[in-house]
């Protein structure tokens, strides 16, 4: 690819003297940085830009070539910053193209199994292959760490896995040192592949088996096992069986498996429909065929549970868009199915759907998918079962912080996918499978500065503080994050609170929560003068619930200048601030009145906040009871601000 080249060239990279004492790039880093930046030639210049792949061979180790492709990016593309724009292919998604071609500079690795797509050729300026080892870069990275150059140690560091150099030559050891433990340790033999390949399997899982499904789904499992026992047994007829439950969830957090387990544990057969499937057999005759089929192949096998994929692409009958005629009919005979007592008799029908809200309201009626349940994502302790089964590996302690800030926010589906890599990975390096092959292919995290993990207890601590002083029954834990992914901004900061479900819903109410929603900024004006949008990660939602509230006590509740309202619906919410200025002037002189309020019991309370944030900076995570411990001691005794409950005070 031609590339036009301007702009003062730099020395050939690996002969550009690194600062003084070799570091911060141990030997093997080195290594690798020769290789990138020998691929990277075209674009060593300092200030270049380009969007480049490389593809690399065999034995390909990330966290080291990234660790390399950075410090190129940083010596060369741009001195002033260390993180550049550093990927593997496989890891990319919108934010980081979006990253990527605002710097108008990237790295991304394709990683030996992966398959380049037209999309990574279309992103990319050019797709480089990395060459192999070269004994030219050990002999300079050995005369760089001022090691005797020997055929041993060239050799060893041409043969010995990526990842075992990298394990071996760390910055506080000495690089001969280094070497002496890859001789004295050296490659585990291989174990049987099978050993490796395979998971450990659980022959037939059923529900207790099941990590991250929440207990509702999992008891109304159980229930309807026992009563699919009891309708086999003739003690319950079949209109007793609680037979149609919608279950709903992002993509990949295993409603298709929960389903298979269902079954298992209910002992009935299980068939598998699918609403895409059934569309796919033709045209609208051939669709109800097929789906007819499904209901019937149920019927054939009752008791037995009929699994609907995907059923929210029906969509709804209300729709005008030109397959509306069609789609009407469908969802008709749809409702006919699921209707039909007698042809359903038996049958137990699971819908399985990414946005449940999408769905016609009359699948959701009263005998039909008259139960609806959620799948959320799973949270890190499920995440960490589901690494359990799928690899069988159980990580330490010490690892639960790591693995759960860089797995925050994946499926079931991913968990399984990362499970893969690793497995991958330990084969390549003719390892078994184990918590650092793992922890290895983790979205790479970045450490916060200590200045950030400041800003954001004293963010954190200002919600805490203040929705105890305006009387939250139970007060807040409190949490921070010292890690990000790298390459994602989400909340790194959180507090639970307890607003007291059963309170009259007042103005006060509404008030409190606005006050309590901006107390995290409050507390940063307060302490350093003004509020960031970095600071944590969720400003701007705490602005965004702090205006949504604001705008139903006002617009929707009638708690503010008129009791002429809208209809309560979040969806429009945005569409009555902007039609209506007066409305918009209501919400911002709440707004305005709450943050006020917010500041002023921070002021007043500040030994209490510095103590928070001072305890929180040094353990990360602060219970409810020693949140409210901590302020009642640093308490300064005050006419309290927070307003009474007017309504509730008799
Ligand atoms: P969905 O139907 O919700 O899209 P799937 O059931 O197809 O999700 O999940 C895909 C795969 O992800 C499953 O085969 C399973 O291996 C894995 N998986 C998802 N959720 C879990 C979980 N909670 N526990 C164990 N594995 C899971
Ligand atoms: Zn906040």
């Amino acid at each position: 690819m031609p590339i036009k080249q301007s702009g003062k060239r730099l020395r050939v990279p690996w002969r550009k003297k690194l600062d003084e004492n070799g570091l911060p790039l141990t030997l093997p880093t080195y290594m690798a940085y020769c290789a990138v930046a020998g691929a990277l030639r075209p674009w060593n210049r300092l200030g270049a830009k380009t969007i480049v792949t490389l593809v690399t061979t065999d034995d390909f180790y990330f966290p080291l070539f990234a660790e390399a492709a950075r410090y190129f990016s940083s010596q060369i593309w741009h001195p002033q910053r260390y993180h550049g724009n550093v990927l593997q292919c496989s890891d990319k998604n919108f934010r980081h193209e979006a990253e990527a071609l605002r710097d108008e500079r990237a790295i991304l690795f394709a990683s030996p199994s992966y398959q380049i797509q037209e999309d990574d050729r279309l992103l990319s300026d050019a797709v480089v292959s990395l060459g192999p080892r070269s004994a030219r870069h050990a002999e300079a990275a050995l005369r760089r760490a001022g090691l005797p150059i020997t055929n041993e140690s060239v050799e060893l560091l041409l043969t010995e896995p990526w990842s075992r150099l990298s394990r071996a030559f760390q910055d506080r050891r000495d690089a001969l040192q280094a070497i002496q433990r890859l001789r004295s340790l050296p490659k585990a033999i291989p174990p049987a592949a099978s050993e490796a390949e395979s998971p450990p399997s659980t022959p037939d899982p059923t529900l207790s088996d099941m990590h991250g499904f929440g207990s509702s789904l999992i008891e109304w499992g159980y229930d309807l096992a026992k009563d699919i026992a009891d309708y086999k047994a003739g003690i319950i007829p079949w209109r007793d069986v609680e037979n149609g439950v919608l279950i709903s969830g992002p993509p990949g957090v295993g409603k298709t498996m929960f389903a298979r387990v269902l079954a298992n544990t209910c002992k009935v057969p299980i068939i598998y429909g699918s609403a895409s499937r059934w569309q796919e057999a033709g045209a609208l005759d051939e669709h109800l065929k097929a789906m007819r089929a499904s209901f019937d192949e149920s019927r054939e096998k009752a008791p037995s549970i009929l699994f609907i994929d995907e059923i929210d692409v029906f969509g709804n009958r209300g729709e005008t868009d030109r397959h509306s005629a069609y789609m009407r009919a469908v969802i008709t005979a749809l409702l006919q199915l699921l209707d039909g007592f007698e042809r359903r008799k038996g049958v137990v029908v699971l819908g399985a759907c990414n946005y449940p809200d999408l769905l016609d309201s009359a699948i959701k009626r009263p005998g039909r998918l008259d139960r609806h349940i959620a799948v959320p994502l799973p949270d890190a302790a499920a995440r960490r079962s589901i690494l359990k089964r799928h690899s069988g590996v159980t990580l330490c302690s010490a690892d639960y912080e790591v693995f759960d800030m860089a797995t925050e926010g994946m499926s079931g589906a991913d968990i399984e996918r990362l499970v893969r890599d690793a497995r991958r990975a330990a084969r390549r390096q003719s390892e078994r499978l184990n918590s650092l092959h793992i922890l290895d292919n983790l979205r790479p995290l970045v450490k916060l500065p200590s200045a950030y993990v400041h800003s954001l207890a004293v963010h954190e601590a200002g919600h805490a503080l203040v929705s105890h002083e305006v009387g939250y029954a139970n007060v807040a834990d409190i949490k921070i994050s010292r890690w990000r992914v790298e390459g994602e901004y989400r909340a790194l900061g959180c507090v639970e609170y307890d607003v007291g479900a059963d309170r009259p819903r007042t103005r006060t109410f509404f008030e409190n929560a606005i006050a309590v929603c901006l107390a995290g900024i409050a507390a940063e004006i307060e302490v350093f003068g003004s509020f960031s949008q970095g600071a944590a990660g969720d400003d701007a939602a705490d602005l965004n619930r702090a205006t949504e509230l604001a705008t139903a006590m006002v617009g929707a509740f009638g708690m503010g200048h008129t009791l002429a309202v809208e209809k309560f619906s979040p969806n429009a919410f945005a569409r009555m601030r902007s039609s209506n200025p007066e409305l918009r002037r209501e919400i911002h002189n709440v707004l305005e009145t709450e943050l006020e309020r917010a500041k002023s019991i921070i002021r007043l309370q500040r030994a209490a906040h510095q103590a928070l944030v001072t305890r929180l900076v040094d353990v990360d995570q602060i219970s409810g009871a020693e949140v409210a411990e901590i302020i009642r001691n640093h308490r300064r005794p005050t006419v309290s601000l927070a307003k009474p409950e007017r309504r509730a005070a008799r």
